[in-house]
């Protein structure tokens, strides 16, 4: 075993260091070897070693450099150093994070981490915290949350009764809601269709003075970050407002709330804390290993409740047990590495990581715009859009970028314009990366121009 771990250590140094020299994408080749995995189940047993091996061999030119500084698709963040060594002993230790018995450091872990979060991301103290897979998995246990307590209120108990014959409840969301929120409706019948979309303004965020109707059987989803523009809807408008109407109001806040720990970006939070269920990444802008997520309600009992089971063998004793407020039984002990993030970056740390990001994409953008290409959103965070003319050419532009290597960004189509997302959230990112990476953007396409037909 001791063996092994050295030299698996070793592999994953080697991997890391390689990112610098390596294209962001996998060749063919490393894909095309990805037949080699398939194979027959062996009947025999493998010395481990040469399974790692073989993983390595195989597997990590068929990686997406996403751990390195150049990966700028989807929002999707690297891993701090301390999170991937802590990940490494925490494999070793094994523990099962669900209740408090089986893993007494990881509950611990926990409640230190979740202090921190809600210290650095100014939300309210005590409130239910899980520590989930993901944003998805965050808003679906949020919304599990604000059903039992909207439903509670009408005396129905959800949990017990679920949803047949239930009072219906009205959800609001903005028309450009996340994906993963309408999922999260749907995984908690409450419907991703039978929802009232309000308008947005031209950054996407969802308007203040188009709202419905809102009284105490409403469910009102706000975003703190725009998957496409980075923008915030307008919290300390809405929220107010919702909450004297006795709404309930949800916060996708996946990757956006972490602006609130950057002091010259935090205003762009303002209100949201306000809200009563909160649903943030940790793998996204926090730089952890995949895959870590946190729910945040306000009220603990209303999670509890939509979370929380028994059985005589669980052994519950008088402190907070983690499967109480996750849609998990059994689980890794994710807490690990948002405690490891922040206890090694620290409040200036953390501050620090938002901020350069930020610029970064401040960067990209200027650089952009000067070449004469359309940044089609504000950039307030670590988002930028990018046009390089009509469709076609955007979308042959960002081909060729994905095979030149340099770099990787996707594309999008955001009010009806195709785009490329340039998504800067990772800690490994330098000023080096950027200017490598805008050069080969403008040098792709140029070329791309060059051939277009006239
Ligand atoms: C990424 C994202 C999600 C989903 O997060 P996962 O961790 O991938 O489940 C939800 N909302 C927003 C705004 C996001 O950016």
């Amino acid at each position: 075993m001791e063996n092994l771990l050295r030299t698996t250590a070793e592999r994953a140094a080697r991997y890391l260091a390689g990112l610098k020299n390596r294209g962001v994408a996998p060749t063919p080749e490393a894909l095309a070897n990805l037949r080699r995995l398939d194979e027959a189940l062996p009947e025999h047993p493998t010395d481990p070693a040469a399974v790692i091996a073989l993983l390595d061999e195989i597997g990590s030119p068929a990686t997406m450099a996403s751990a390195g500084g150049r990966f700028f698709g989807f929002v999707v963040g690297g891993s701090l150093p301390a999170t991937v060594a802590a990940s490494h002993l925490a494999a070793a230790w094994d523990q099962n994070a669900g209740i408090v018995v089986l893993s007494p450091i990881a509950a611990r872990l926990e409640e230190v981490a979740m202090r921190w979060l809600l210290d650095v991301l100014g939300l309210p103290p005590a409130p239910g915290v899980g520590f989930v897979t993901c944003a998805t998995q965050a808003n679906f246990a949020g919304l599990a949350a604000a059903r039992h307590a909207l439903l509670q209120r009408r005396g129905w108990n959800v949990e017990t009764q679920g949803l047949f014959g239930a009072p219906p409840i009205t959800v609001v969301v903005g028309e450009e809601v996340h994906v993963s929120v309408l999922k999260a409706l749907m995984l908690v019948g409450l419907g991703r269709e039978r929802v009232i979309r309000v308008p947005v303004d031209g950054q996407g965020r969802m308007r203040a003075d188009a709202l419905p109707l809102l009284d105490d059987n409403t469910l009102v989803c706000l975003q703190a970050g725009n998957v496409n523009t980075g923008a915030f809807d307008p919290a300390d408008k809405i929220i107010p407002h919702a909450k004297a109407a006795g709404a309930w109001v949800h916060v996708d806040g996946a990757f956006g709330l972490w602006a609130a720990a950057a002091p010259a970006r935090a205003h762009l939070t303002k209100g949201f804390a306000a809200a009563d269920s909160w649903a943030i990444d940790a793998h996204k802008w926090l730089n952890v290993p995949y895959d870590s997520g946190m729910v945040v309600v306000r009220d603990p009992r209303h999670l509890h409740a939509a979370m929380a089971v028994n059985a005589p063998y669980l052994v519950i004793g008088e402190s907070r047990e983690p499967e109480h407020y996750t849609p998990e039984f059994s689980r890794r002990a994710r807490g690990i590495g948002v405690w490891a993030a922040l206890r090694s970056l620290g409040r200036r740390g953390l501050a620090d990581l938002i901020e350069r990001t930020c610029r970064h994409a401040t960067r990209f953008a200027e650089g952009l715009r000067a070449a004469g290409y359309e940044i089609l959103n504000d950039v307030v965070i670590n988002q930028v859009l990018v046009s390089f003319g009509d469709a076609e050419l955007t979308r042959r532009v960002i081909a060729g970028l994905q095979a030149d290597g340099t770099c990787w960004a996707g594309a999008t189509v955001w009010q009806g314009r195709s785009a490329m997302r340039i998504s800067v959230s990772s800690w490994a990112t330098t000023e080096d990366d950027v200017e490598r990476s805008l050069e080969a953007m403008l040098r792709v396409a140029s070329d791309v121009e060059a051939t277009a037909p006239r």
